[in-house]
């Protein structure tokens, strides 16, 4: 399946409404992926857990389908993913699923688990919620790019360590990690490797068999598909990795994963992940080149301006600047029509900053000068030229 040139409306990014680049918070449905979910809405509405008759089949059948779409994408087996609602789902089974299942073992055991400053919310706070329960949580500081660095890790693994769990590419800054590196220590060190690569699919190589990854979450809506579809990838061997459901009920997803099945939602990751393996190469090369295009233009319209996280370690589609001595407050009048996204957030009065731009060492003033430009699949050179345009006309001269 090739990427199609028609694109979807709301995708469509130059128009009226504004430009829409802030890709790295959600991505719009494909519309070939729209396509392929539509009719299990409609005539293919059965439930896949009805084994008896052809509606069930019919359901069960596209999501196997899809099963195996997205296993193919991240070089697993189709039997090593379970589909959820979303990464942040994914993300909170792997630390709560994990720690029932090593506490039935041995309720007196000690256990360690590791994770980084600069995750998605999903993992701190759950790391937070087990820390309440008696795990023992370091959050390992990552450098000034936003990247932990191996040494570190391998200075905090203790005897008692269960699980490490990263980031592959960051949300907010877009650098990536030394996921390879960290899997190969973990693997050594017979420690489960759990990787949260909702913003690498399809963004970095992945294949989760190669690169001794034991778990790893990921979600549909970065990756063209739509909203409350994710799966959570479980190595099957060496070693079989084991952890207790989160959700219990009717048994669907092998007793994994309770609730019947979302199958127009599980259809369309399927196809999402089909479109992002066939054109991944193309793809990336043209997303680079567009970044690079719109941070060269960016240094040359607003002398000063400062890239954040990794210059060339880093997501092919996300830009995140500090315009010193510039907040996005006082950009934000004329630049409504642009969709991006800040660093800090206003709330009753009061600046709340980013943990990941507090944990790169920004300050909270800096911070308030920094903002997220994420490009996609349907952005054009054009777009790149009309966004710096947008930014320039608004600094204050
Ligand atoms: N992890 C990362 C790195 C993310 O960017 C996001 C979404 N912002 C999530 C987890 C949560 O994904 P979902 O929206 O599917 O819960």
């Amino acid at each position: 399946m090739e990427i199609t040139t028609q694109a979807s409306s709301a995708a469509q990014t130059a128009s009226d409404k504004g430009l829409y680049l802030d890709y790295n918070a959600t991505t719009p449905v494909d519309p070939q992926v729209f396509a392929a979910m539509e009719p299990y809405f409609k005539e293919y509405f059965g439930n896949p857990s009805s084994a008896s008759h052809h509606w069930g089949w019919t359901a069960e059948n596209g999501v196997q389908k899809a099963r195996m779409q997205v296993a193919s994408l991240i070089g697993a087996k189709s039997s090593e993913l379970t589909f959820t609602a979303s990464a942040t789902e994914s993300n909170n089974w792997v630390i709560f699923g994990l720690l029932t299942k090593l506490r039935e073992a041995n309720p007196n055991q000690p256990i360690h688990f590791i994770t980084s400053n600069v995750e998605h919310s999903s993992i701190i706070k759950a790391m937070l919620a087990v820390e309440k329960q008696g795990v023992e949580v370091d959050f390992l500081p990552v450098n000034q790019f936003g990247q932990i660095e191996i040494e570190t890790l391998h200075q905090v693994i203790k005897p008692h360590t269960k699980l490490v769990s990263l980031i592959w590419v960051n949300n907010e800054i877009g650098s990536i990690n030394p996921v390879v590196e960290v899997a190969k220590l973990c693997k050594e060190k017979q420690i489960l490797f759990h990787t949260d690569a909702t913003q690498a699919i399809g963004k970095v190589p992945v294949n989760v068999t190669e690169m001794d990854i034991d778990l790893m979450s990921f979600s549909a809506h970065k990756m063209y598909g739509p909203k409350g579809s994710a799966a959570l990838y479980i190595r099957g061997k060496d070693p079989k990795v084991e952890i207790n459901p989160l959700i219990y009920g009717g048994g669907q997803e092998k007793g994994l994963r309770s609730g019947t099945l979302n199958v127009p939602a599980i259809v369309g990751l399927g196809v999402a992940a089909e479109i992002c393996k066939n054109n991944f190469e193309t793809e990336s090369a043209r997303m680079t080149s567009l970044r690079n295009l719109l941070w060269t233009k960016l240094q040359a319209a607003i002398p000063g301006i400062r890239l954040n996280g990794h210059p060339t370690e880093r997501s092919s589609i996300n830009l995140n600047v500090t315009l010193p001595g510039i907040t996005i407050e006082s950009l934000a009048p004329k630049i409504q029509k642009l969709g991006i996204s800040t660093g800090s957030a206003c709330s009753s009065g009061s600046v709340s900053i980013s943990h990941v731009l507090k944990g790169i060492g920004m300050s909270a003033e800096d911070a308030r000068c920094t903002f997220r430009i994420s490009l996609g699949r349907w952005t054009s050179e054009s777009d790149v030229h009309r966004a710096v345009e947008i930014l320039h006309g608004a600094i204050p001269t």
